[in-house]
């Protein structure tokens, strides 16, 4: 029921480029009063060390609970979000939230270790963005660096003069910065070099077909060294498979993430989760 009205109204206004102007103002407007009347939530997707088995930390990924046309994924409000601007409010949103979350989890005696928001190109070009993340780290009496902002590739590639001042400022505060969907966004591998990153976040794409494409595996292969020259943690993103768990290990990935450890999971169920867990995650799952 829920499904096929969205794919009518939501999936289609994003996809209708350039004509339907009038579809994505819609839904631009619906967006920032669906965040004020909090139909938004964070889903929570664990990440796992390879070497212990233990969690390295979560990635909260936005949802949208639509009161007529149901749960509305991220790849259908994110990009007519960015396109009319309200990604912004959703940017803003999630990284509170986030926040939020983790010190309520904090007083409740589970302490995540790192929590990763996505932020969108749109929203690194504001250059209040780290005096505001800094303000939130405060009042939310959490370490900077258990907090880690995620920029695309492509986004990263994009940058000015002014998100390159942006980044470095929040780099300065002591959070950590991931370089997302790596392998997609066509990096000057030069430029990589000089981006103040902490973490590379290989494509799901190139572990899709690890095994079949030796494409992929040299793409992935190439991540995992630059990654490892650079100083900063590698993790893949869409692990599905064992067999991918393992090639992983051997190319010295140090972080997975993907279905065959969670799925995105909402709040509630991150705590039992992570107790039914107990321990050493791969080796379980091996
Ligand atoms: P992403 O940041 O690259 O997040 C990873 C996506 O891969 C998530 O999709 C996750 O559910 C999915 N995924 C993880 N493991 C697996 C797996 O094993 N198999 C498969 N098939 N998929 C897997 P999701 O949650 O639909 O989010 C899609 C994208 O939307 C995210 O990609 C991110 O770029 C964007 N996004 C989500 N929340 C926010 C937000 O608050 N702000 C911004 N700017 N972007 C967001
Ligand atoms: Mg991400
Ligand atoms: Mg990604
Ligand atoms: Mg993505």
């Amino acid at each position: 029921e829920a499904k096929k009205a969205t794919r009518g109204s939501v999936q289609n206004a994003p996809a209708a480029t350039g004509d339907d102007v009038e579809a994505r103002v819609l839904l631009g407007s619906a967006m920032r009063k669906a965040v004020q009347k909090s139909e938004f939530r964070l889903f929570y997707q664990p990440q796992i060390c390879m070497e212990s088995g233990t969690i390295y930390g979560v990635e909260a990924l936005a949802r949208w609970y639509h009161p007529a046309m149901g749960l509305i994924q991220p790849s259908q409000f994110i990009p007519v979000a960015e396109q009319t601007g309200q990604i912004e409010i959703i940017d803003r949103w999630s990284m509170e939230e986030a926040c939020r979350q983790m010190a309520e989890w904090d007083r409740a005696g589970m302490r995540l270790p790192t929590v990763s928001v996505n932020v969108s190109a749109v929203s690194i070009r504001n250059t209040d963005l780290p005096r505001r993340i800094a303000a939130l780290l405060k009042r939310y009496r959490l370490e900077p660096r258990r907090l880690t902002v995620e920029i695309t590739e492509s986004a990263m590639m994009q940058q000015s003069r002014d998100t390159g001042a942006t980044l470095s400022a929040m780099l300065a505060i002591g959070i950590g910065l991931a370089l997302d969907d790596f392998g997609t966004g066509f990096s000057s591998l030069s430029r990589l070099t000089h981006l103040p990153l902490t973490e590379i976040k290989i494509d799901r794409s190139f572990v899709t077909s690890l095994e079949r494409d030796v494409g992929s595996m040299i793409v992935t292969e190439a991540a995992i060294t630059i990654g490892k020259r650079l100083g900063v943690k590698v993790v893949t993103e869409g692990v599905e498979e064992i067999a991918q768990v393992r090639k992983l290990r051997q190319l010295g990935c140090d972080v997975v993430q993907g279905y065959l450890i969670s799925k995105p999971l909402p709040s509630a169920e991150i705590p039992n989760w992570l107790q039914s867990r107990d321990g050493t995650i791969t080796e379980s799952d091996e």
